[in-house]
């Protein structure tokens, strides 16, 4: 670690710059930039982040070589703007502010007017001859000094704020309306009451020495990066408990010191939409907390031209030169001091799926970014947001007309949903995991609600903006919002809400519109997006939905940055066609089990495995060969020439069957069996553990009827489609192989039924035989099972199931407190356990090409649709992933990511140009490969 800790800025004296995030924070490196290319910053230093780990491991306690670089910069910023902490003429007064690495909007704590006592008030009032400002800014400090340092906080979540009682009764003792009708004596009243308060209710004195607020300040910032919020926070976004936050200290600017004064946030670009438009919000005669907790609501930035002319053709150019500089749409907060603009901070500003899509082609078009570097942008779970449904328009039209719109807010959020009406965020979580779709109504949300806020399909509030808390936070998660609903009165005591007169109460029915900002009583249908509507339903014509054609432009870009190829899981004609719309390039799994529950099926497979004999068995079969193959066909046709993979008969033939006694006798009787039979033979296949019993190839083995005839039906339905005059490339896999010869049997099967097939019906195709890796012995005898199988497909859900002994359908119970224990980081069944399973993958890729340099290998398990396992498989080397239909767009754009994130290791052995030498040396170990392409990051 570097032995500086402490960075100064201002005054374009600046001793850090926007690439230094890792040590001063990501709202101290732009401030740094901020002031290094000639922005008007207020001046004031920078505590490294790395002092945030030396305080926490050192008793929170600042080492005192820290403490005297804190002191050395504190007086060179009293230097700078000529003024000293506790001056009662001219006092210094700053704001203490958090800064971590990645930006955690609101987790952490602020506290502004820092310096300010019973003496330097007198100096803030004589300065600006406006007592009531004076006193308000003190009030204000106290309050936050009291919250954040001394640690008054409402006992519960019910209960008022300490505070905000004491001034709503001073309040109601004065017959007073709002806030601002308190006059100087009246805030002057407040902030003794409030010293009172903190002493009775924490025993800490409020501290009058500046310095000694100093030090609190800084502590509690610190102490700010481990409270709940943060680390839940840091949870859901993965963020290092080791990265600390960094501590700003700045000089205090004021947007409250008349009607020349204001602040405001904005972003460079419309972040709900990506239009490129300055786009923001500013009050005048405020401080910047009013803008972002909705106190008060805000007037459009243009607006600010009238007000401040000359601020607002200074910010206009900012708004560009920041763009220039940092070659993103930025989010800033600004406050203009009798007429003069200070810049307090700027950073890449959060937006929509549709608005990042936007944004990142738009620029490309302006040069700003390249086509590559705008993919990096996009994160693919924002896809998502584009596929995500819109209500039913005519359901929604007859909501409105028959008296059903409650309320118009912001459209802070786009998209629509239903869901239950709760009004805190513990009754979202516990309602969200009953499964019961919530939508969170607060009367403004708070850091503290994150949890009811991820929890919630939408969220609703009655206050604030559309850079408010609630807007700004739902946008990040891509949840629905309708934000500043001014007419709805929330009464969390009775749990209610009050709507014109109409009253709602927890668990009804609400749908809100997060596109038109429209909140509707009851439950509206929802439908698919414009991009579904183009591509599935084919009812919107792609060249009049703007939307649709940017989503296509950056998937064109993907499709030229990614290696991997992607296939979907996909078991009937309409599924495949839904994939290849969506860009799929193949089947990477058919699992035809579940072509059994189709119409006409479950009846001979039934008779099938209830048969007592080969005969028996094999005349359910010959009745199920014509129903299968028709299905192959099916699938054959929609996938047009691309490759289809295939896999035999896996789960534990006793989920066919009935379990109870009623549909026992029925089948019985339609069987004419008795009743008897049919309960024995459901008893005799009843197992202990059945995922690791008679199921996978040990099925195929004992019955080979079974493998012959979906081998047969597989190559029936190609060579028909062939006749067709259609390409064909079937792919046989076998699952649940953990022994060479396990696959070594069916592979005899399958390639004899092909030769019979191609004989009989004069037609030849390519096809392939290869298996599934889902065991851990497969993966550590794959140099013998390559000897056989022609591709891997690793079923990372039952390998994440065997490798790490947690049963897949009966893990919830346990695996959510694990995770919330940190045992694993993520569900290892939704991410790759990279360190385990991952492990064992690596181990199979090695052995499996070591024998078949090129062998073709892919991944079907779940985690072949979720971006960091796909990242995880470009490192290693995998030809394909394959995933559900409506994530193929995301896992494109994941993949791109992957391989622009991590450049390409030299071309393995025998891929694409190189001859599939059976035993060839490896030139280069995947292993080491795969690691050269990941440190390269
Ligand atoms: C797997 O195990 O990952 C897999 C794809 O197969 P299934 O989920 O059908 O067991
Ligand atoms: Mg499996």
């Amino acid at each position: 670690m570097s032995n500086k800790c402490v960075y100064f800025f201002g005054g374009g004296r600046a001793e850090g710059n926007k690439e230094m995030k890792d040590i001063l924070g990501g709202k101290g490196a732009n401030l740094a930039e901020m002031d290094g290319i000639g922005l008007p910053v207020p001046p004031g230093f920078t505590v490294s982040s790395q002092v945030c780990a030396l305080y926490n491991g050192n008793r929170k306690r600042i080492p005192d070589a820290v403490r005297r670089e804190i002191e050395k910069n504190l007086r060179k910023l009293q230097t700078t703007v000529g003024r000293r902490f506790g001056d009662p003429a001219d006092p210094l007064l700053v704001s203490v502010r958090s800064g971590a690495r990645a930006s955690m909007p609101g987790m952490m704590d602020t506290i502004l007017n820092l310096g300010l006592n019973d003496k330097t008030v007198a100096g803030l009032i004589a300065k600006t001859g406006n007592p009531r400002f004076g006193y308000d800014s003190y009030r204000r400090f106290v309050q936050m000094y009291g919250d954040v340092v001394l640690g008054l906080k409402p006992v519960n979540k019910d209960d008022i704020d300490p505070f905000e009682a004491i001034i709503e009764a001073k309040k109601r003792e004065r017959g007073l309306g709002g806030d601002t009708d308190l006059t100087a004596d009246d805030l002057k009243d407040l902030v003794a009451q409030f010293k009172g308060v903190i002493k009775d209710r924490t025993g800490h004195v409020f501290p009058e020495d500046p310095v000694k607020q100093l030090w609190g300040a800084i502590g509690a910032v610190f102490d700010s990066w481990r409270n709940e919020r943060a680390v839940a926070y840091r949870k859901l976004y993965n963020i290092p408990e080791s990265w600390g936050t960094a501590v700003n200290v700045q000089l205090m600017v004021f947007g409250n010191m008349g009607n020349d004064s204001g602040t405001g946030v904005a972003f460079t670009r419309d972040p709900a939409t990506g239009e490129n438009t300055f786009y923001g919000e500013y009050l005048m005669n405020a401080q910047g907390e009013d803008v972002v907790a909705g106190i008060r609501t805000p007037l459009p930035i243009a607006r600010l031209d009238k007000d401040v002319p000359g601020a607002y053709a200074q910010l206009e150019r900012i708004r560009r030169v920041l763009e220039k500089n940092f070659r993103d749409m930025m989010d800033i907060e600004f406050t203009i001091q009798q007429g003069k603009l200070y810049m307090l901070q700027c950073r890449v500003g959060k937006r929509t799926a549709f608005a990042a899509i936007r944004i990142a082609v738009d620029m490309v078009g302006e040069k700003l970014i390249a086509e590559k570097e705008a993919l990096t942008r996009i994160e693919p779970d924002q896809l998502n947001q584009l596929l995500r449904p819109v209500f039913d328009p005519a359901e929604k039209d007859a909501a409105v007309k028959s008296g059903r719109l409650l309320a118009r807010g912001l459209n802070a959020g786009p998209g629509a949903a239903a869901g239950r009406l709760v009004f805190n965020s513990a009754d979202a979580e516990a309602r969200a995991r009953s499964r019961e779709p919530v939508i969170l109504a607060r009367i403004e949300t708070s850091p503290e609600d994150i949890k009811g806020m991820s929890a919630a399909e939408g969220i609703l509030t009655a206050r604030g903006g559309m850079t408010s808390h609630a807007a700004l936070v739902a946008r990040q998660m891509g949840k629905v919002c309708v934000a500043g609903c001014g007419e709805l009165v929330i009464d969390y005591g009775r749990r209610e809400m009050t709507v014109r007169g109409r009253v709602l109460h927890e668990g009804d029915w609400i749908s809100i519109d997060g596109t038109t900002g429209q909140v509707l009583e009851g439950r509206i249908n929802t439908r698919p997006s414009e991009v579904l509507r183009v591509l599935i339903e084919k009812t919107l014509d792609p060249a009049r939905s703007p939307v649709y054609q940017t989503f296509a432009e950056v998937m064109e870009w993907a499709d030229k940055s990614r290696r991997l190829k992607i296939r979907t899981n996909a078991d009937q004609p309409d599924q495949a066609r839904n994939a290849v719309a969506f860009g799929a390039e193949g089947i990477g799994l058919c699992r035809t089990e579940h072509m059994f529950f189709g119409e006409g099926k479950i009846g001979p497979m039934r008779e099938m495995i209830l048969a007592d004999t080969a005969e028996q068995r094999r005349a359910a079969l010959a009745k199920l060969l014509p129903l299968q193959r028709a299905d192959f066909q099916g699938i054959f046709e929609v996938m047009n020439g691309r490759p289809v993979t295939i896999r035999t008969i896996d789960p534990p033939l006793h989920e066919f069957l009935p379990h109870e006694e009623p549909e026992q006798r029925a089948l019985a009787a339609e069987m004419g069996l008795s009743y008897e039979k049919v309960r024995e033979r459901v008893e005799s296949l009843k197992e202990f553990n059945p995922m690791l019993g008679f199921r996978g190839c040990r099925l195929g083995i004992i019955y080979p009827e079974i493998t012959e005839m979906m081998a047969r039906a597989i190559f029936e339905a190609a060579a028909a489609t062939k006749k067709r005059g259609i390409a064909v490339e079937p792919e046989v896999m076998i699952p649940l192989v953990g022994h060479v010869k396990e696959l070594a049997d069916q592979e005899r099967i399958v390639r004899r039924t092909a030769q019979a097939v191609m004989k009989a019906q004069g037609v030849r195709f390519t096809y392939h035989v290869g298996t599934m890796i889902e065991i851990p012995r497969g993966a550590v005898t794959a140099d013998e099972i390559a000897t056989v199988a022609e591709f891997f497909s690793f079923g990372t859900n039952d390998l994440t199931q065997t490798t790490l002994g947690v049963s897949r359908d009966d893990a919830g119970r346990f695996l959510v407190p694990y995770v919330a224990r940190e045992i694993y980081a993520k569900d290892p069944f939704e991410v790759i356990d990279r360190d385990g399973v991952g492990e064992v993958m690596r181990m199979a890729v090695e052995k499996g090409r070591r024998t078949r340099p090129g062998l073709k290998i892919g991944i079907c398990g779940e985690h072949g649709g979720e971006p960091s396992s796909i990242e995880f498989c470009h490192t290693m080397g995998l030809d394909y992933v394959s995933c559900s239909p409506f994530r193929v767009p995301i896992a494109r754009l994941a993949a791109a990511r992957a391989a622009l994130l991590n450049p390409p290791a030299s071309r393995r052995p025998g891929q694409k140009n190189g001859p599939a030498r059976k035993g060839a040396p490896r030139r280069r170990p995947a292993k080491k490969a795969a690691r050269a392409g990941r440190t390269s990051r």
